[in-house]
């Protein structure tokens, strides 16, 4: 049986990065990932500032910067008017721009990082199916090519998603709710005069996002007044003409799909000697992009707690309280952001007063204060 430290359960963006700063820490660490390679499906595409200085800690930014196109910049319509510019340039930190990288390329920078850390750390096709706790550890059972296999750790981190079997067994509740809203969302080749630049257009019909991507695409997220069972490239061209006015019919597309919007969160953060991170622990609306970047800050909170507990075993209950409040913390702030994004992006809320309070909130200083709130700053005291 292999004994580790740490056994992760999910090796997706959350529980690759908390792989990698455990394995440089030289720690013994095993990640169980049920897929046989990433999903080419690109959910994510923006990396926070906090996330890049996480990663420059972590002596990973380079890679990141290599890949990814920087928007400095967004610009904010109303219906099809102009009302202002929201630049990251005045933000604090070294990083002044939100980076555009598909999520895909984000997992397979880091699992590069890991296997170079460690090349038998990460194993595929490992589903994870029990998971039971010991008086000094934790022992996981997982399925690879019809056989069963054991590992052993002191801690097991479930970072295996919203339906984390983890959470299930440790049975954590986990609170919240769909919300009404619905989008679909489309990645085209960039025909716009946009550039580098994001572009979000309040319109009185509902939202249109607009974000630059690398290789010369543009991804494109439309509210929708009910979920789309089968997105169609035409139909977010006609949403796009409908409503602004620009015509995406001679763009190529890569992707199409459609999503609802849910938030959820962990009761608690731990149970006994399990632990859960990223989407396992929590869920926001993905309107505004904060998920994964909140799932890194869990991460990054997760090691340093991990750290402290293997150095002072006996104490980890106490500080896994700490890791909980804190993180669920950062993350009702992080979700009242994220709703703040959505009621803004409903039709019924494009009235004049909006239009009014918006046409200040563009200009500065008031645009600076928002391009901090949209690049994740302020969350949670630790991380200020
Ligand atoms: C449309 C959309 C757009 C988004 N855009 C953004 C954005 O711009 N910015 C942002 O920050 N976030 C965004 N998000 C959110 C982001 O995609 C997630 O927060 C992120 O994927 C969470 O990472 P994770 O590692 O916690 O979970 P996941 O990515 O779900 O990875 C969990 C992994 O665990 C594995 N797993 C599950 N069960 C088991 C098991 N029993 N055994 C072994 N392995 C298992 C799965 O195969 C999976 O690989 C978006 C989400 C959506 C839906």
């Amino acid at each position: 049986m292999l004994e580790n430290d740490i056994i992760i359960a999910g090796g997706g963006p959350i529980g690759l990065y908390l792989a990698g700063r455990l394995l440089q820490k030289g720690y013994c660490c095993t990640i169980l990932e049920k897929k046989t390679a990433i999903d080419p499906h690109s959910k994510s595409l923006g990396i926070h500032p906090v996330s890049l200085e996480l990663f420059e800690k972590a002596g990973i930014v380079e890679k990141f910067l290599l890949r990814g196109l920087k928007i400095k910049k967004g610009l904010a319509f109303w219906n099809r008017e102009k009302l202002g510019e929201i630049t990251f340039e005045h933000c604090p930190g070294p990083f002044r721009y939100i980076l555009a990288i598909p999520q895909w390329q984000t997992e397979q920078i880091l699992q590069q990082w890991v296997e170079s850390l460690d090349p038998g750390a990460l194993i595929r096709q490992a589903e994870v199916l029990d998971i039971t706790e010991k008086e000094s550890g934790v022992q996981a059972i997982y399925h690879k090519n019809g056989k069963k296999y054991t590992v052993s750790g002191k801690y097991l981190i479930g970072c295996d998603g919203k339906y984390s079997f983890a959470r299930k067994t440790a049975a954590i509740p986990f609170d919240g709710s769909p919300y009404p809203d619905s989008y679909i969302m489309g990645d085209f080749s960039d025909n716009t005069d946009f550039g580098r630049q994001a572009a979000i257009f309040l319109h009185k019909k509902g939202l249109i996002e607009s974000f630059p991507l690398p290789n010369g695409h543009r991804r494109w997220v439309v509210k929708t007044d009910q979920r789309v069972k089968k997105p169609e490239s035409r139909y977010i061209c006609d949403l796009v003409k409908e409503r602004i006015g620009h015509s995406l019919y001679e763009a190529e597309p890569f992707m199409i799909s459609s999503f609802g919007v849910q938030h959820f969160l962990a009761k608690d953060l731990y149970s006994g000697r399990i632990l859960l991170a990223g989407d396992a622990a929590h869920v926001v609306s993905p309107i505004g992009g904060q998920g994964m970047n909140l799932g890194w800050l869990g991460a990054e909170l997760c090691f340093l707690t991990l750290k402290k507990s293997l150095q002072h075993p006996g104490y980890h209950q106490k500080m896994f309280e700490v890791y909980s409040k804190k993180q669920r913390e950062i993350v009702k702030q992080a979700a009242r952001r994220a709703e703040m994004n959505m009621w803004l992006g409903r039709a019924e809320n494009s009235g004049k007063a909006v239009e009014l309070a918006l046409r200040l909130l563009v200009q500065p200083p008031a645009s600076h204060l928002l391009a901090k709130l949209f690049t994740m700053r302020g969350l949670g005291r630790w991380w200020v």
